[in-house]
């Protein structure tokens, strides 16, 4: 079963509950984790079921980046919010960052999210994972 990992800020939130609802069928099928105040919203408004890590803030998308790290990540839903600075923001840059360098389809809009669902219900999409072992071996 493919894991979704959902982050919104406290703004964001409505938007990303609105589509998690929106998706409802296509998302049970899937095990879905989130940060703290995230994952217990969505669970609470939509009934699925919600793996919850720490709240962001408090180191929750450091635990989510970990997650995709070792590979136990397959998409990033992550909502943040345009309008507002975070006090965690080198956490988001870092959870960003990790996505990025481990090749998981991250999607930070609704409009993003659409498509990124609407690619994977079609079945046949495989992620490379990239292969990091020249840089583990490089000498210093
Ligand atoms: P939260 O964290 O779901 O606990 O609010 C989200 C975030 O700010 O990264």
């Amino acid at each position: 079963m493919p894991t979704l990992g959902l982050v919104a800020h406290d703004h964001r939130k409505p938007a990303l509950v609105r589509w998690v609802k929106e998706h409802r069928e296509q998302l049970a099928a899937w095990s879905l984790c989130a940060t703290g105040t995230t994952g217990a919203l969505v669970e609470k408004e939509t009934g699925l079921p919600v793996k919850k890590f720490l709240s962001g803030p408090l180191g929750g998308d450091l635990q989510i980046g970990t997650e995709i790290a070792e590979q136990r990540m397959d998409i990033l839903i992550f909502f943040w919010d345009p309008l507002e600075s975070q006090p965690h923001d080198p956490d988001v840059k870092a959870l960003l960052r990790v996505a990025v360098l481990w090749n998981v389809p991250v999607a930070m809009s609704e409009a993003s999210a659409d498509l990124l669902l609407r690619g994977l219900a079609q079945g046949d999409y495989q992620r490379r994972v990239p292969d990091h072992s020249n840089y583990r071996a490089r000498t210093l």
